[in-house]
């Protein structure tokens, strides 16, 4: 008996505008690189409910001929290209002519479109199913709009989150979409309020500013490079901007947003040494190659490209960048931080100085995340450093000290142990941070002035939305407009110039999230990244008493092998060994 049947049209369409439109973000980014196809050079976009409700984008293009109008929620039916070989030349964004249609057979649409010269029209279509054509006057350009997003698709529409989420991945796809095209005039509401409104210019730096503050606009270092095959220009933040992820890197392939593994590989690479390893540079790369060097055409959303020759794309991008980092800061000042090294001396020696006059019981008991017992097999309370003196007390009898300005070396009954300060005094703070938790909150301070933070609109609604686990930690930060923050108190193991810097960990963690997770489990991030940012870093000289204050700290806790990212903390050498390797035994 025969089984395989061909599926009735309406289905075969709703499955295939799966492939298109999983969200209200790829509805706004369809629409909106059509608005960029057709030449506008003003494009205004309303959303209602997140989008869910509705979804309009007004451009001021070339609009859509009359006779084309039929035609436009057809699968397959594009301007764009004609024939096979167009397709390895593409320069517009769109070229399936597949969206309309996609986003026609799973909504309402309407679209009103006019074009120089010729009075407009309007043509509507719900879940496919197209109506009569109707005249109608309109400026030159189009409109769409579509609302009641996967009315006739139920299933689809559960996994829609929460309208801030929702409105969240909009408002990065048109940021992204806008710094492609800065001299696009970009509008965007929500619920009739402006989230935001961009002038055209001339100037991408400028463009970058509209969203990450004229600050960092101003300092980012300019390159440009030009060579047959391929230029490109890179705008490179200091190297004090960096970031736990990549999703700071802002990489533009012939004017499309994507994310690109090499690419942000080259970028990560050529910061290499002027940044601590584990963290990332802020940078926006914008490369132009000849289209048939390069296929758009692996991924539904065309996030993804393929290079022909990556290699030499990789290579060309890593050594300009690099030869211009190395310009910009010679090797001879190569820190991990800014400042003398006295003046950071003296901000570390307060920071541990704090730890003193709030010296605490040593609490063995098990703290909110983790049992406290020491790593199997290794002696933790004896043979670390007998009990310390006071305050600035000379360093006890057994020899600790530190190398390089990095790691702590200490002398144990059985041999000796060398820690890494950073991951050492991260694992100590870790743990005391979670035995706060655990009791009540932890200490807070009050600033004397709001802290200003210069942030994204998704950064307001992350605040807004998880406000209660900052507070927890002791952070007090609120928006304060529609793309800055104020801190108005910080967790009192934080000094005020890292609390900036960890507050955006945690917004990069939290908006990477793709599921709801438990609010102890992002408390434990919060934690963690606390920890992080207020821990000694590498490079940075310790006197004995901070020395010592840590290393008593990590003997009371027990401290794991483990610092709360999983590098190691501590490795240890036995006598037994020394002897076997000295020839001894
Ligand atoms: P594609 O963009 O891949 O061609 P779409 O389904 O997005 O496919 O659009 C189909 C066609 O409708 C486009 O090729 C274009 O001719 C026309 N079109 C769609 N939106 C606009 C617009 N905003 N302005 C002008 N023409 C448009
Ligand atoms: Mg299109």
């Amino acid at each position: 008996m025969s089984r395989i049947r061909r599926l009735p049209k309406q289905l075969a369409e709703k499955i295939a505008a799966g492939e298109v439109v999983e969200r209200p973000a790829s509805v706004v980014k369809e629409l909106v690189e059509n608005a960029i196809d057709a030449g506008a050079s003003r494009i205004v976009i309303d959303l209602e409910d997140g989008g869910e409700k509705m979804i309009s984008v007004t451009d001021d293009g070339e609009g859509i001929d009359p006779e084309d109008l039929p035609l436009v929620f057809e699968r397959h039916s594009t301007s764009k290209i004609r024939e096979l070989e167009d397709l390895y030349a593409v320069k517009t964004l769109g070229f399936r002519g597949e969206a309309l249609a996609s986003i026609a057979a799973v909504s309402r649409v309407e679209l009103v479109s006019a074009t120089e010269g010729q009075s407009g029209a309007r043509v509507e279509a719900s879940g496919g199913e197209r109506g009569e054509l109707k005249p109608e006057g309109a400026p030159v350009g189009t409109r769409v709009s579509v609302r009641d997003l996967f009315f006739n698709t139920p299933a689809r529409k559960k996994f829609l989150k929460k309208q801030s989420t929702e409105l969240g991945h909009i408002t990065n796809l048109v940021q992204n979409l806008a710094m492609a095209y800065p001299r696009v005039h970009f509008e965007l509401s929500h619920n009739h309020r402006k989230v935001f409104m961009l002038p055209g210019t001339e100037d991408v730096r400028e463009r970058v500013g509209q969203f990450f503050g004229g600050e960092l606009a101003r300092d980012l270092i300019d390159i440009s490079h030009d060579e047959e095959a391929m230029s490109f220009r890179a705008l490179l933040a200091p190297r004090q901007h960096t970031r736990a992820n990549t999703r700071s890197q802002f990489v533009f392939v012939n004017r499309r947003y994507v994310r690109d593994t090499l690419l942000h590989g080259a970028i990560t690479q050529a910061y290499r040494g002027f940044i601590e390893s584990g963290r990332y540079p802020v940078a926006f790369l914008f490369l132009e190659i000849d289209p048939a060097e390069v296929d758009v055409n692996v991924h539904p959303a065309k996030l993804e490209i393929r290079f022909r020759n990556s290699s030499q794309v990789y290579a060309t991008i890593l050594s300009a960048v690099r030869a211009e980092l190395e310009k910009t800061w010679p090797r001879t000042e190569l820190t991990m931080d800014e400042g003398t090294l006295d003046e950071r001396r003296a901000r570390i020696k307060q920071k541990i100085g704090d730890f003193f006059l709030r010296s605490e019981k040593p609490t063995r008991q098990s703290s909110l995340w983790e049992s406290g017992a020491g790593a199997p097999g290794h002696p933790s309370g004896p043979g670390f450093l007998p009990g310390g003196g006071p305050p600035g007390a000379i360093l006890p009898v057994r020899g600790v000290m530190q190398l390089h300005n990095t790691f702590l070396i200490e002398e144990t009954d059985e041999g000796f142990r060398i820690s890494d300060q950073h991951a050492l005094h991260e694992r100590v703070l870790f743990h005391e941070i979670g035995t706060k938790l655990r009791q009540s909150s932890i200490g807070s301070q009050q600033l004397l002035s709001p802290q200003m933070m210069a942030v994204t609109e998704q950064d307001v609604l992350t605040i807004e939305e998880h406000g209660e686990l900052f507070s927890r930690v002791g952070v007090d930060v609120k928006p304060a407009g529609p793309r800055s923050l104020a801190i108005h108190a910080i967790p009192q193991v934080l000094s005020p110039e890292e609390t900036p810097a960890f507050i955006r960990d945690v917004l990069d963690r939290l908006e990477e999230e793709t599921e709801e997770r438990p609010f102890d489990e992002r408390l434990r991030d919060l934690a963690a990244a606390l920890a992080c940012r207020a821990a000694v870093k590498a490079g940075q000289a310790l006197s004995g008493p901070e020395i010592e204050s840590i290393v008593k700290r990590a003997s009371d806790a027990r401290i794991q092998e483990t610092c709360p990212h999983g590098r190691p903390t501590t490795l240890y050498f036995s006598l037994g060994e020394l002897e076997r390797r000295f020839g001894r035994k």
